[in-house]
């Protein structure tokens, strides 16, 4: 016997498509966390580069402008001591305004040294000459120094615009005693607003980026990049000075400006000595610029691969699908062809190449079991004549309804009825004796009798079978399957001679 092919079932089947589809599914989600954990890697490689930069130049910055006030703390704290102890009626002024005057030069930052009476008078400066009636008592520091008379430090008050030159100055400032501590005078310095911007411009930051050094209270003395009607303006309801400055003297922070809106990653940093916040902001959106380019490009790759597997998912599901409906029709006709190859078309009932292969088996399972074997050789009579006087046609539905007959005759499981070829069935009834094997015969020719087929060229006027049997019985010979079919042939031979429409045993005695 050949190996049946092993098919698969609907559940196999749905499961193989379900594991393809899983698997494409895999891939892609697969794909999608990569590329999304990349960018999301390298977005927070950039911020954490980004916020160290920022905090690096508001170091500098916070570095540069405590250097250049200390100077002048220096510098003023000598100039006082000096002017209170000459008294300022006594100075010698021209020398004081070469000494002023040389210091302005050593020291960049300084825009301007100035000395005042009690009201406000110039007495000295580093300038060439005096403007006539030039009096500055109406100055911030001036009025602070005149009132705060305990206050001996240095004073940094927010930018004003130089009566000198124009320019816009921080005052730097300190009172002057008389020897019974009544107040005396000021002593100012005022650097150049631009001592800063120039330093900030000197770094390289992107279009948006920036720089602030502000007072405490938040009043904006100097910025990159530079626009006057920024400068003495409060940033005090600003983000780090209502929510970070109170709590750290530096830090970082994502911050979108209440001057220009831009988001930035904004670092600060109080200097240590002085009321001066130094601010520097980079651009959030100029750190993240690559950044998104280079999130466009990989979205574009994946979507590409995306799509190719899902394309590919969609094909191998095809193919899959296909395959299985083509693997189903290899089944059904498969199990045509093996209908086709053990069954006769006509009658439905087992054909000759079924009863080759099932008689030799039948045989030896009876030599093993000890048991007998039962064959009948059933003949139509006259059935030349049938054909010649009902026709062909007629004669086959003849045939099928003998055979309907035959089937309904036999009912044990393992009795097996075949067409032996034309009008000639074999019954095969393993087990069956010779009692039994008559009983089943005569009860087919009673059948077919009851079918009352109507049958003008025979001497009954209907349709009726002439039947041999054949009982073999193991223990009493050996035989093989031709030597059974003619034995059994040879009785129906004899049921012929004995005139047809009846059964007739074997007399075979080999
Ligand atoms: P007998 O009583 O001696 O059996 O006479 P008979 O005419 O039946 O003789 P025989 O068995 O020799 O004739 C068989 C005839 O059956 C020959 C053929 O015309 C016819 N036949 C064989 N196969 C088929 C078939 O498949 N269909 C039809 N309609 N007729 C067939
Ligand atoms: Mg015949
Ligand atoms: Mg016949």
């Amino acid at each position: 016997m050949t190996d049946r092919p092993q098919y698969r079932s609907d559940s196999q089947r749905r499961a193989i498509q379900r594991l393809a589809l899983s698997f494409v599914a895999l891939v892609i989600v697969a794909i999608l966390l990569m590329g999304l954990w990349q960018s999301w890697k390298s977005y927070n490689l950039i911020i954490s580069e980004a916020e160290s930069n920022s905090a690096n130049l508001a170091r500098s910055a916070a570095q540069h402008a405590e250097d250049a006030i200390k100077e002048l703390e220096s510098f003023s704290a000598g100039m006082v001591e000096r002017l209170e102890g000459y008294g300022l009626a006594n100075i010698e002024k021209e020398r004081m305004r070469r000494l002023f005057k040389n210091q302005a030069t050593i020291m960049t930052q300084i825009h301007g040294v100035f000395v005042y009476d009690k009201d406000g008078n110039w007495i000295v400066t580093d300038k060439d000459a005096i403007p006539a009636n030039a009096n500055n008592s109406d100055r911030e520091y001036f009025i602070y120094h005149k009132v705060n008379g305990n206050d001996r430090s240095m004073h940094i008050g927010p930018v004003i615009k130089s009566r000198s030159t124009g320019d816009l100055v921080i005052p730097v400032s300190r009172r002057i005693n008389n020897p019974d501590g009544s107040f005396a005078g000021v002593f100012l310095a005022t650097i150049r607003v631009d001592y800063f911007t120039k330093f900030y411009e000197g770094f390289r930051l992107d279009k948006q980026g920036i720089f602030v050094i502000a007072l405490r209270d938040g009043t904006v003395l100097a910025r990159r990049p530079f626009d006057e009607k920024v400068i003495g303006t409060s940033l005090a309801k600003g983000q780090i000075y209502t929510k970070h400055l109170p709590y750290a003297p530096s830090g970082t922070a994502h911050i979108t400006s209440i001057v220009d809106k831009v988001e930035r990653i904004n670092s600060y940093k109080q200097l240590d000595r002085y009321p001066i916040v130094v601010q520097a902001g980079l651009s959030k959106r100029a750190m993240l610029e690559p950044w998104y380019q280079d999130v466009y490009r990989t979205a574009i790759i994946i979507s590409i691969v995306i799509l190719a597997m899902l394309a590919f998912g969609i094909i191998l599901i095809r193919q899959i699908r296909f395959g299985f409906v083509i693997e189903k029709e290899l089944t059904q006709a498969h199990a045509a062809l093996e209908q086709m190859a053990l069954q006769d078309g006509l009658t439905g009932l087992a054909n000759r190449r079924q009863l080759d292969a099932v008689l030799p088996v039948e045989i030896s399972r009876a030599k093993r079991t000890k048991t007998p074997l039962g064959l009948i050789m059933l003949d139509i009579d006259y059935f030349k004549r049938y054909n010649d006087l009902y026709g062909h046609p007629a004669g086959d539905q003849c045939i099928k309804a003998v055979s309907e007959a035959v089937k309904g005759a036999i009912r044990r499981a393992g009795d097996l009825a075949a067409r032996y070829g034309g009008e000639e069935i074999t019954v095969l009834l393993p087990g069956a004796d010779e009692v039994g094997t008559y009983k089943v015969a005569e009860q087919i020719s009673a059948a077919v009798r009851k079918l009352s087929i109507r049958h003008e060229g025979s001497d009954t006027g209907y349709v009726t079978l002439s039947a041999g049997i054949y009982t073999y019985v193991p223990e009493t010979m050996d035989m093989t399957a031709d030597s059974l079919v003619k034995a059994a042939d040879e009785a129906l031979y004899l049921a012929k001679e004995w005139g047809r429409n009846r059964v007739h045993p074997s007399i075979c005695v080999l």
